[in-house]
């Protein structure tokens, strides 16, 4: 018998009913949609038409609304339902493995469903739809027809369906609705409801790219042809390239290029255009270099995980530089020759264009972009080429783990431990959990990678989960690279240092070792008499990478720069006695506040370590590190490259264009340069302190120096100048400041992971935060007081053993835009388990595995 309701979950923000505090979790998907979705009967005309999946209108109060079917039901909750309304599009929009996807991250991450199920549609989905006319051809056209009504009629039999918005206009007349509802309502029309056709065409232009190796014979053979030699030698060199550019830089025109074609030589393929602000400025290569040895160990791993059915994740570990891109590129080939399609995330598209480029230059004419600075057309149009099976390879920032690729193979997840890829509103999904649930539904293959996986991650990977992969070498770029970064800057080949040969038959890579990394105690420097914030290591390293005409990228956290109390003389830092954290000062009321637990404990007048009185609250800024370097170095140009100061995008891309350009001798900045952007004159690179980023008041706050200073360092000595890190700090002895300078990832590791174990954080119990937001702080405090309230009587009353309740306390940065917050964690087990159906409302944020606790 035909399912009489449909479940449909509703675009808005009424739930169906009020969960009640201490229900039982519930046990199936059905049942958690159930608190969750509507019930609409289906009126007997669209029996036999009704999808899961399927876009439909429903009568909401006194509107009609969208929503998507999620389920089928013989009976109802409720005793009256109505009707659903018409169904917007006959292809589903959600594939049953995506409405799996949505409950799971709607029960996971505390979300409302319908949150869940928006992250899946294209922007603008809505205004897609449109509705078609069409004549009813098998039945006999009725006697009493108006003149008004023929015309419809007659029009309909000359074109076929009709958008009935392009009616009226057509047949000329003004009442064409009221006409073509008459003629439905007697059967002569028909009427539905479909998205429209992916409308705006993607931008795209014309590339050149050789198709064989370039051989003295292929050359010789081109010897009478100059024009298409200099084509040819061209795009040896550069890569595939814009026929437009190839004209401007190489000369010939289109007979050139074509006959080139003609002999089989190149091909021009039509490729997606995106604003790449370094294009040129870094080497790609657009054939699969053979692989090292380490490689093609990982690979072999990889591939034969891809000849086999059901889900896998790999924990591909290894220094920037390694060749993981290149590991990710000869996955997607192997997907790609298999029909399949795959995802690439990259934390930020600005930050990430070269690879995006190698990925676009390795597969031209099938890769599409997804991120947010596309307009919604082209998103929208992004989305039904991939669910339509046109595009094989999807990169994009973290939204892009969504794109309904109809046959999924791999997904890729670069940088795996940047916190970018976590929603930071509602649903506050972490694209890279995502990923491998949506690999375990679909039974595909993920890859993370990283040069310093996510504790969290590399954890899971040594117990078995993911499967953990090694490129313990730096492969320094490529040989050719290398040789013309030399003709350059004209570099003398002595000056080559740390190169090591990867073996006989490589003639494209080399290795390079990682640049040396000096810590300098800055208490010794006070000791000395040096009270400034450049220690005589860094001045000194600064004055000689100028004189010799190099540069020097200085820099400096930007969270957490002036709000802890440290010890001048020996290092020590004020922390809360239960939470561990380092507390915070407010100068407001002198005193000293834990940002967990709420904690308030005045200033002290001397060190608790060792008595000295120099013990005061920390401060440093990017425009104090400006002006003291402009004094110690009169002569240099310096640029300033801050996200907070510098006005607007196009200004940031100009400012690193002049350091790139060498126009600028030194770069002050506050976060990290483009990965794999090559600066061959970089030879030193300065961290002015270590300790903005160890002592802010989180428990990840030693993990991401580790990463910081990991990735700053793989950032020096990528050039055949060599280079070093200078790294300043109080806490010299500090494991994850020491690990760092030994480019140790597996040191570092131990540490924190007896660190995480001791205090109960991730990977060892689940870790969820409330935040209530409001502009008056005192509420703040009451509303927060009341849910831990309500929680401890919960926990209590269901007997739910090993969670802890921190808080409430005002978060760390307490006042954003004006207003106040104040926070509560759960940690342990299993949170979820007193959360779930916990009745928030409004001006509570829930947020499941959060990126920090600040
Ligand atoms: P990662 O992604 O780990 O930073 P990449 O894959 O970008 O590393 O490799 C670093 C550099 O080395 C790139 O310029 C890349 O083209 C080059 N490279 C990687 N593998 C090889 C190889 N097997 N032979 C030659 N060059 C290589
Ligand atoms: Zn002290
Ligand atoms: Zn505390």
């Amino acid at each position: 018998m035909a399912m009489q309701y449909a479940r449909v979950v509703v675009n808005t923000r009424v739930q169906p009913r009020k969960i009640v505090d201490d229900e039982p979790r519930a046990e199936t998907p059905d049942e958690a949609h159930a608190a969750m979705t509507f019930h609409y009967s289906i009126p007997p005309e669209l029996q036999g038409e009704v999808r899961l999946g399927q876009l439909v209108v429903v009568p909401f109060g006194s509107r009609r609304l969208q929503g998507v079917i999620l389920g089928f039901d013989d009976r109802s909750p409720v005793d009256e339902t109505k009707n659903l309304l018409e169904i917007a599009d006959s292809t589903p929009v959600l594939s049953s493995t995506q409405i799996e996807l949505a409950s799971w991250i709607s029960r996971y991450y505390l979300a409302p469903l319908i949150d869940a199920v928006l992250l899946m549609l294209p922007p603008g989905l809505a205004r897609r739809s449109r509705v078609m006319v069409g004549l009813n051809r098998d039945l006999p056209l009725p006697e009493d027809l108006t003149p008004g009504h023929r015309a419809v009629v007659d029009l309909l039999r000359r074109e076929g369906e009709v958008a009935l918005a392009a009616l009226g206009r057509k047949v000329g007349l003004k009442d064409c609705a009221r006409l073509v509802e008459d003629l439905v309502s007697r059967d002569v029309l028909w009427k539905r409801s479909q998205l429209a056709e992916a409308g705006v065409k993607p931008r795209t232009e014309r590339v050149a790219r050789l198709k064989m190796e370039l051989t003295p014979h292929v050359l010789d053979a081109l010897r009478r042809a100059a024009r298409q030699k200099a084509i040819v030698e061209y795009l040896n060199e550069r890569g595939p390239s814009p026929v437009s550019e190839v004209y401007a830089e190489a000369g010939g025109s289109n007979a050139t290029l074509r006959a080139l074609v003609d002999k089989g030589l190149i091909e021009v393929v039509e490729q997606e255009v995106w604003r790449d602000p370094l294009q040129g400025r870094t080497f790609v290569t657009s054939s699969a270099p053979k692989l090292t040895e380490d490689q093609e160990a990982a690979w072999r791993e990889i591939e034969s995980s891809l000849c086999k059915k059901g889900p896998e994740v790999f924990l591909l570990h290894g220094v920037t530089g390694s060749g993981k891109t290149e590991i990710y590129l000869r996955a997607l080939e192997e997907v790609l020759a298999r029909g399949q399609q795959g995802i690439v995330l990259v934390p930020e598209i600005a930050l990430t264009a070269q690879t995006v480029r190698r990925f676009a230059a390795r597969f031209p004419g099938h890769v599409a972009v997804l991120h947010s600075k596309l307009s919604v057309g082209e998103r929208y149009d992004g989305w039904r080429r991939i669910r339509d099976g046109l595009v094989d390879v999807v990169i994009g920032s973290r939204s892009a783990v969504f794109a309904p690729a109809p046959d999924l193979g791999l997904i890729v997840i670069d940088e795996e431990h940047e916190w970018s890829y976590k929603q930071e509103r509602t649903p506050r999904y972490h694209a890279r959990d995502v990923a491998i649930r949506r690999a375990e539904i679909e039974g595909c293959k993920v890859i993370l990678g990283s040069a310093t996986p996510d504790v969290v991650s590399y954890y899971r990977a040594l117990r078995g989960r993911y499967k953990l992969l090694r490129l313990p070498q730096r492969i320094m770029g490529h040989r050719r690279r290398l040789e013309e970064q030399r003709a350059q800057h004209r570099i003398d080949e002595g000056r080559f240092t740390g190169i090591k040969e990867v073996g006989a038959e490589y003639d494209e890579a080399i290795y390079m070792d990682l640049p040396p990394v000096q810590v300098v105690d800055l208490r010794q420097e006070l000791k000395a008499g040096n009270r400034s914030i450049f220690s005589r290591a860094l001045r000194e390293g600064v004055a000689d990478a100028l004189s010799a005409e190099e540069q020097v990228i200085l820099f400096l956290n930007r969270r957490g720069a002036t709000t802890f109390v440290m010890c001048r003389d020996c290092g020590h830092v004020l922390k809360c006695k239960r939470c561990d954290v380092s507390l915070t000062y407010h100068s407001a009321q002198g005193d000293l506040v834990c940002h967990h637990c709420n904690r308030r404990t005045p200033l002290s007048d001397v060190c608790p370590s060792c008595g000295s009185e120099r013990i005061k609250h920390f401060g440093i800024g990017t425009q104090k590190v400006e002006a003291v370097t402009r004094e110690l170095f009169p002569e240099a140009k310096i640029v300033r490259w801050d996200r907070d100061t510098t006005g607007g995008k196009m200004a940031h891309e100009r400012i690193l264009e002049r350091f790139i350009d060498h126009e600028a001798h030194v770069m002050i900045g506050t976060q990290m340069i483009a990965k794999g952007l090559d600066l061959p004159l970089v030879t030193l690179v300065g961290v002015l302190s270590a300790d903005t980023a160890l002592h802010l008041p989180d428990f990840r706050a030693g993990e991401r120096t580790f990463q910081l200073l990991t990735q700053v360092a793989g950032r020096a000595g990528r050039s055949p100048l060599g280079g070093k890190v200078i790294v300043q700090t109080y806490a010299p002895s500090n494991y994850c400041v020491q690990a760092a300078s030994q480019h140790d990832y597996e040191t570092f590791y131990a540490q924190e992971i007896e660190f995480r174990r001791q205090q109960r954080y991730p990977p060892f119990g689940g870790l969820v935060r409330l935040i209530y937001v409001h502009h008056d702080e005192q509420r703040c405090e009451a509303k927060a007081t009341k849910m831990r309230q309500t929680l401890e009587n919960k926990m209590a009353r269901l007997g739910i053993p090993e969670l802890d309740l921190v808080g409430p306390a005002p978060a760390f940065l307490s006042r954003i835009r004006n207003r106040y917050r104040w926070h509560l964690v759960v940690r342990g087990r299993e949170p979820h388990a007193l959360l779930e159906g916990v009745d928030f409302g409004p001006g509570w944020r829930v947020d499941v595995d959060p990126a920090s606790l600040l």
